[in-house]
């Protein structure tokens, strides 16, 4: 069966034509390894010099934050485990914050330093919103606590976090300086109450390192719009984004270490040994261009409009209970449940898919596995349901993730096939 109606944007957004077009004319010219000193060496280091610096415009930090990596799960491993690795406390003495959000490359790397060398590992409570609170993160923090990492935006459910702000906090905590006057108050506030419960030290801020998974919210929400500059490091992912899969980057800050894993080369400063992945770099500098691109926020707007019209539809059909939040969400992110006496998401999803239409089943990654999604226990915790039911609903889901190619007659289709299901 052809998939006609693609919506699983969140999983991966495969390359469009005009993309594969633009980006085999690049590839026809042979590119040599940009380490090497002749000709052809010296044109892919110019390429990939070209495509750092459009990256760092569209992520709006300096040149040499950039680190190109295999994907968005090694950099969040590289940021999560390797800078625990780096500290120079051993682990057994380091604690480290998670949101019950987070991707599992950010998760499995800090359960295994958890379950082999003893790492404190604290998840933080999520609010029936499914957003953090700020007074959850305080009263985690412990004079030990030396990694917090939290995702800008969810892929399963699309709700944002409020990453800005705790970045902007931790700056005006250990540099005295206010991104937004508007927060003096508040960070005023948090200060104190964050001295009542212990007295943490300036010092003590700008040895904590927090991470920001970016993964969803690049090229979905402005970059203004999540970046602080006390984000220590954060990771994007550019087949998120269509451009080929297998390249992603980890931003890390100026004076931030991690513990490299893969050695052996001085490529990216030492810091990710291995010859770049160029194709896939052209491949994501390509994305980076549009990103740049006033059209390309329009477009946004467009499909962030066309999930607003296919959210309210979704509300008039009966059995589904909806996830993903109307507004501050990202603009192409649709999950909700199916509860169903007889019909299990599954079979919907397998119904869709006979129709040509392509959706999943919570993150892409678990599906098949048939585990409830971690993310809607969580969420649906304090929900006042019974835990089986909560169970049964997180077993239960289906997610639609856009991008700019849907349009309003796809969505259509996708309704009226949800009716003749329900
Ligand atoms: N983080 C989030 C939020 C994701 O959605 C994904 C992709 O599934 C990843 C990380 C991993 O990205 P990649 O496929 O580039 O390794």
């Amino acid at each position: 069966v052809n998939c006609s109606i693609y919506l699983d944007h969140n999983a991966t957004s495969p390359p469009t034509a005009s993309h594969l077009k633009t980006l085999f004319e690049l590839l026809k010219n042979p590119l040599g390894n940009p380490s090497s000193p002749h000709l052809l060496g010296r044109e892919a280091s110019v390429a990939l010099s070209k495509a750092r610096a459009t990256l760092a415009q569209a992520l709006q930090v300096p040149l040499f934050e950039i680190i190109f990596v295999s994907g968005a799960s090694e950099a969040n491993n590289l940021a999560t485990a390797g800078v625990l690795l780096a500290s120079d406390l051993p682990v057994s003495q380091q604690h480290a914050i998670v949101s019950p959000l987070e991707h599992p490359s950010v998760r499995a790397p800090l359960d295994f330093l958890r379950t082999h060398h003893n790492l404190s590992l604290s998840t933080l409570p999520l609010s029936p919103t499914g957003i953090l609170n700020f007074e959850d993160l305080l009263t985690h923090l412990t004079p030990n606590t030396t990694l917090v990492a939290i995702m800008a935006a969810n892929n399963e459910i699309g709700t944002l976090q409020p990453v800005q702000k705790w970045g902007d906090f931790f700056h005006y905590l250990r540099w005295n300086q206010l991104q937004n006057p508007e927060d003096q108050s508040c960070f005023d506030d948090w200060k104190q109450k964050l001295q009542q419960h212990q007295n943490f030290s300036t010092q003590y801020f700008r040895k904590l390192h927090f991470h920001v998974d970016a993964v969803q919210s690049f090229g979905k929400i402005k970059t203004e719009r999540w970046l602080s500059p006390g984000l220590d490091s954060f990771s994007v992912s550019g087949h998120k984004l269509g451009a080929l899969p297998g390249i992603g980057v980890l931003v890390l800050r100026r004076g931030r270490i991690f513990s490299p894993t893969i050695r052996g080369g001085a490529q990216e400063k030492n810091k990710r040994a291995g010859t770049e992945n160029l194709p896939g770099i052209l491949s994501f500098h390509l994305v980076a261009q549009q990103l740049l691109q006033q059209h390309w926020w329009d477009n946004t707007a467009h499909m962030d409009a066309l999930r607003k019209d296919f959210f309210q539809k979704l509300q008039t059909l009966p059995h589904l209970v909806l996830h993903s939040p109307f507004e501050q969400a990202l603009p192409n992110t649709l999950s909700f449940s199916l509860e169903h006496p007889v019909f299990t998401a599954e079979d919907l999803l397998v119904e869709l898919d006979l129709k040509g239409i392509c959706a999943s089943s919570g993150s892409a990654c678990s599906s098949g596995s048939k585990l409830p999604s971690q993310v809607l226990l969580a969420l649906l915790e304090h929900s006042g349901r019974s835990f089986e039911q909560i169970k049964h609903l997180a077993a239960n889901s289906v997610r639609f993730s856009l991008s700019h190619s849907n349009t309003a007659q796809e969505l259509h289709r996708v309704f009226e096939c949800l009716q003749e299901f329900l």
